[in-house]
């Protein structure tokens, strides 16, 4: 009998994301990144462009009826099929599948891409903090996610690691936390290409022990799930769900807390045109910590994030 749809879509989601990963190695190899300006520090290479192709193409010629939401706009093209990954991930095909995802069909998931997190920092070089984010939304939630470092290798010394996880199910693939952080420490890792005054006026306020800037979504959230950093705040309207969501299901799937900075959860069954995190993001892997920060927040800056 073939493996319930959830562990089929993450299982292609899993395969399709090292495939993304391949192909950001040897657009970065070429030398040729093509690099167009979004418009206000937003940046896309041929690798974003390629890595999207290869995911997009791969779940929708898999999955024709969920929906798919990639951050890149891109025409059709003929690199499509050839980018199309039909392998599957006999890591997840193995696990038996939480019964809560019984009777979900194609349409009941919403599946948003960020094909290259952290292109600012793909471009000036700063390459492991690059990442490429496949997330798995149902019922609106997020409830599974792949995040998938192309520039970091993976245990058995190959380039290229990847992380998934699964509400009901956990995490693969990471160094979870096994012990808390020393008493008083707290680390709090923020944006690098992206920094504000509400960034800047929130981390005063909170008083870490230190404050890490580093780049990229997935990244950051992988120092919170892996014990690096015990907080990652986003007091902006910057990151978009395609940012969020993989990060969102796999911290979830290890027991953490990923909401807004009121401490609300992020939607994910949105059109794409409104997929921007208004009310910015505060990601812990302690409930009592998350809450303190919350509590923390200058007022001023929640005022000006609220929806
Ligand atoms: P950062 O933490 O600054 O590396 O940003 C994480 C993700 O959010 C990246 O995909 C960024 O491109 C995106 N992002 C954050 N802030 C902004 C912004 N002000 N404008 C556009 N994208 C942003
Ligand atoms: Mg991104
Ligand atoms: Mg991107």
């Amino acid at each position: 009998m073939s493996s319930p749809l959830m562990l089929r879509l993450l299982s292609a989601s899993v395969v399709a994301a090292n495939r993304a990963g391949r192909v950001i190695r040897e657009v970065l190899k070429s030398g040729e990144l093509s690099v167009v300006d979004k418009g206000g520090n937003d940046p896309q290479t041929e690798a974003d462009r390629k890595a999207q192709r290869c995911i997009l193409s791969t779940l929708s010629t898999r999955f024709p009826e969920i929906n798919l939401h990639g951050e890149e706009t891109l025409e059709p093209s003929e690199e499509d099929q050839q980018l199309t990954e039909m392998g599957e991930s006999g890591d997840v095909l193995k696990e038996a599948c939480p019964q809560i995802y019984d009777g979900l069909r194609e349409r009941d998931f919403i599946v948003w891409v960020d094909p290259l997190d952290g292109t600012s920092e793909f471009t000036q070089g700063f390459i492991e903090h690059v990442t490429v984010l496949i997330g798995i939304a149902v019922g609106g939630k997020a409830v599974a996610g792949v995040i998938h470092q192309p520039f970091v290798s993976a245990p058995d010394n190959t380039m290229g690691r990847t992380i998934w996880g699964l509400v009901g199910l956990g995490v693969r693939g990471a160094n979870l936390i096994t012990n808390p952080p020393t008493a008083g420490t707290l680390r709090v890792v923020v944006t690098r290409s992206h920094y504000t005054e509400a960034v800047e006026k929130t981390v005063k306020a909170i008083n870490p022990t230190e404050y890490l800037k580093e780049g990229g979504c997935g990244n950051k959230v992988l120092m919170v799930l892996e014990g690096t950093a015990e907080a990652y705040i986003f007091p902006s309207r910057g990151t978009k769900r395609w940012d969020t969501c993989a990060g969102d299901g796999i911290v979830r799937a290890a027991g953490g807390v990923f909401t807004d900075i009121h401490g609300n959860d992020i939607l994910y069954d949105c059109a794409k045109d409104k997929a921007a995190n208004r009310t910015g993001l505060l990601v812990t892997m302690d409930t009592e910590l998350h809450k303190n920060i919350i509590s923390k927040i200058p007022q001023s800056v929640k005022d000006e994030f609220e929806n």
